[in-house]
């Protein structure tokens, strides 16, 4: 069986909802240590995270993944049991299969593969994972960086596997992500008697037309690399069940995905300028749970969209859309970041897939991009 196949499943059938890593890290450092490398288990709380490195010298290539899973949902729904990884017609179903356990094992296999064919190497050559890239990502990603960066080990290139491919592997490279930025509001009334509103202040009422300047405020136009920001209500809630009761508060929450061309700061006075001009009484607190980033042309933009080429015959459409990856973390060091991966349509759903042909086509683009980086 091809090996990136074989890994793929081992690593399926150790179920790993997050925080749990199912033994999945252990599995992979006995591999990496086989094939020469430096690896270190960097435990946080209940999460697990695994460091791989081969090579001191600078530049530092890193491939960065997580190991644990989202729950598989109702168990019956699923073709296949989720943690069987079954292969049937030229697929491989599975919880993990394409986010991320396929780019996981191609990773593993991409590294051993590098380091048997130029054990010279230029620079270095490392892997991060953890098992909490699913959940809060607090114990995780971040935190092993913070402890590599106090080591002065830094990271020059960092390709995340996260399923980027839309319609045909090979379509689509994520160069960036947008801003995530959250907003808990409550607005606050007089609760009273519904017949008696001349002596009450109803939040309801007063918050309507707030909430309509708010959705339709136009933030920015967004740019070439990211689509304008948006805030959208996720939550909102108000009254205490009873239909004679006008409420004394009502309690919001909405979030914002924003481009950096209307930085943080910008969005939270613009919030709440509105916020004032419709006389509210408020409570705000934030939460900037990401910062946008972006890779521009470069080392590893040019030699991950010219492997993919190679292999594929695609030029990868750079795209900023999707939700925020582990990549914000590593952008802030200085980092070119940029995430490849396999075909998303099935992500997070039941009867998650990844096609078997694209585990090895994938393995041999990372191989490919190592050695364009790498070796002169
Ligand atoms: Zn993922």
């Amino acid at each position: 069986m091809e090996p990136t196949l074989a890994l793929a499943i081992e690593l399926i059938r150790r179920p790993s909802v997050t925080p749990d890593d199912g033994g999945c890290q252990t599995h992979i450092a006995q591999i990496l240590t086989a094939s020469g490398f430096h690896t270190e288990s960097m435990p946080f709380g209940p999460v697990q995270n695994l460091w791989a490195r081969h090579g001191k010298a600078e530049p530092l290539f890193i491939f960065l993944g997580h190991t644990d899973v989202v729950p598989p949902g109702p168990l019956e729904a699923w073709s296949h049991p989720p943690f069987s990884a079954t292969i049937q017609e030229g697929l491989l179903y599975g919880r993990g299969a394409a986010d991320m356990k396929g780019s996981v094992a191609a990773f593993v296999q991409a590294l051993c593969q590098f380091v048997a064919r130029h054990p010279q190497h230029r620079g270095s050559v490392g892997l991060l994972l953890t098992s909490d890239e699913e959940g809060v990502a607090r114990d995780g990603t971040v935190r092993v960086l913070h402890a590599l960066a106090e080591r002065a080990e830094r990271i020059s290139y960092c390709l995340v596997g996260e399923p980027s491919s839309l319609e045909t592997f090979g379509d689509t490279v994520k160069h960036g992500r947008r801003g995530s930025l959250s907003g808990d509001l409550v607005i606050h009334g007089v609760q009273g008697h519904i017949a008696y509103p001349e002596r009450c202040d109803n939040p309801i009422t007063r918050f309507a037309p707030a909430l309509q300047a708010l959705s339709s405020r136009v933030w920015d136009e967004g740019d070439c690399d990211f689509p304008p920001t948006r805030l959208q209500f996720s939550n909102i809630h108000a009254g205490t069940g009873a239909d004679n009761v006008i409420p004394g508060s009502l309690h919001a929450l909405f979030n914002l995905r924003f481009a950096p061309t209307t930085p943080a700061p910008v969005l939270q006075a613009g919030v709440e300028e509105i916020l004032r001009a419709h006389n509210l009484r408020y409570t705000l607190s934030w939460r900037l749970s990401g910062q946008p980033f972006l890779t521009r042309d470069g080392t590893l933009r040019h030699a991950l969209t010219s492997s993919i080429e190679a292999e594929t015959g695609l030029k990868p459409r750079a795209s900023t859309a999707g939700g925020t990856s582990d990549g914000r973390f590593v952008a802030p060091f200085g980092t070119e970041v940029l995430e490849f991966g396999p075909l998303n349509g099935s992500i997070h759903k039941v009867d998650e897939v990844v096609a078997v042909a694209d585990l090895a086509r994938l393995t041999r683009v990372y191989l490919a991009t190592l050695e364009r980086v790498l070796v002169r």
